[in-house]
């Protein structure tokens, strides 16, 4: 019988998984939360994700339901579970890449290394970390916050005060996160796939450069250095630690003095994995699928020695991403190039370029050289 897979959201990560879906001969479904969203192909369902009647409308008939977000009220998850549902990963795991406090508290009582952090209330108490880490610090959002929004480096609690005016006004005795500011020499990403039985798959570490708080390039695997034989191992203890199904990702930041600290997870195919496509045996999207159907996990190795990934953000500020493919195909016939079918906007993640081959500065060149058509 063809397995069926759901999945909720309809942006980029769910399109992607559609083609990994085909060639497994999955029936795939999405519910997108509007007409002509990335994930628009095929068998589309269109719906608000915050709607328990519709969700459970959607679940029908499906042997696992995933996401392409983490925003699902725990209430509809629990609500799928109930009715004996596979959705993965599950509420009790997707609870800590809901809510960064949660994150913080979960992963400091498992004792792995994150940054110090505080749960602040009151610009007072905002006050007090800022006097007590060197009057510096990064505040975020426990909720909602993507891409760099909800993230906010201050020097002075009165930077957060139109936040706590917010919590304030909704009622609902929420806080904020306040971390100190980390003085890191990169970012790394661990990649990991765990499926229901416990069985675990983990990508080689990967560098990840943002810009404005927004993931620009991914560089896999991460140029060797004294604490990336470390990633691996946090990755496994944060998938086995929190239950997480499906992939995992665990943002890194390397500091200066050559520690790991946790930023922050996605529970979901993540930005710092599209290089898997091309450069790994089994890419993320597929993987994700085999986790979430409890099926064996394939080969993370990789099939070149460098792959290099660049997002396509904005888009050109005339015409279409496709207007642009001739004089970017002549120009990098290594490139792949992937369009995510949706309308330019400033700062938007709209595709993304990967290359690979033997030689990692080579690779990163023809991939910016390609991407740059794209602007
Ligand atoms: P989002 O959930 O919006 O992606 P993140 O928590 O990942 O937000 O933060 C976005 C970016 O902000 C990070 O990739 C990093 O560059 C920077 N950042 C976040 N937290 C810290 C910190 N504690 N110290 C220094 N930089 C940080």
């Amino acid at each position: 019988m063809t397995l069926k897979v759901g999945v909720i959201g309809g942006g980029q990560l769910a399109r992607m998984m559609i083609p990994a879906a085909i060639n497994l001969g999955l029936d795939i479904r999405v519910l997108a939360e509007a007409d002509g969203m990335s994930a628009g192909l095929g068998a589309t369902a269109v719906g608000d994700y915050r709607d328990e009647a519709t969700v459970l409308a959607f679940a029908e008939g499906l042997d696992a339901i995933t996401f392409d977000h983490e925003h699902v009220p725990q209430a509809i998850l629990h609500a799928l579970v109930d009715r004996g549902y596979q959705v993965h990963p599950g509420p009790d795991a997707l609870r800590y890449a809901q809510d960064k406090l949660d994150m913080r508290a979960k992963l400091s009582e498992l004792g792995l290394p994150v940054p110090v952090w505080a749960r602040v209330e009151t610009v007072t108490e905002l006050e007090q970390f800022l006097a007590d880490n060197g009057g510096a610090a990064v505040v975020k959002t426990a909720r909602g916050g993507y891409d760099g929004k909800g993230v906010r480096v201050v020097r002075s609690a009165d930077e957060a005060e139109d936040w706590f005016r917010t919590l304030a006004e909704d009622g609902r005795g929420g806080a904020l996160l306040v971390e100190e500011l980390v003085d890191f020499r990169r970012e790394l990403a661990q990649l990991v796939a765990r499926r229901p039985n416990g069985e675990i798959a983990t990508w080689p570490v990967v560098e990840t450069v943002q810009q404005d708080g927004v993931c620009a390039e991914v560089i896999a695997p991460a140029e060797t250095s004294i604490a990336t034989p470390l990633a691996e191992n946090i990755g496994r203890r944060i998938a086995e630690g929190l239950g997480v199904t499906g992939v995992l990702a665990v943002e890194l930041f390397e500091t200066t003095d050559g520690r790991l600290l946790v930023n922050e997870l996605a529970m979901r195919p993540h930005n710092s994995g599209h290089f898997s496509i091309e450069g790994s045996v089994t890419s993320q999207f597929e993987q994700h699928l085999r986790a979430v159907l409890d099926l064996p996990l394939g080969s993370t190795a990789a099939t070149a020695p460098a792959s290099v990934m660049i997002n396509i953000l904005g888009g050109p500020a005339e015409g279409t991403l496709s207007d642009r493919y001739p004089a970017a195909m002549a120009a990098q016939p290594t490139a792949k190039i992937h369009n995510y079918g949706k309308d330019p906007r400033p700062g938007r993640k709209v595709g993304h370029i990967t290359v690979t081959g033997d030689e990692v500065d080579e690779v990163a060149y023809r991939a910016r050289a390609a991407a740059s058509h794209f602007q």
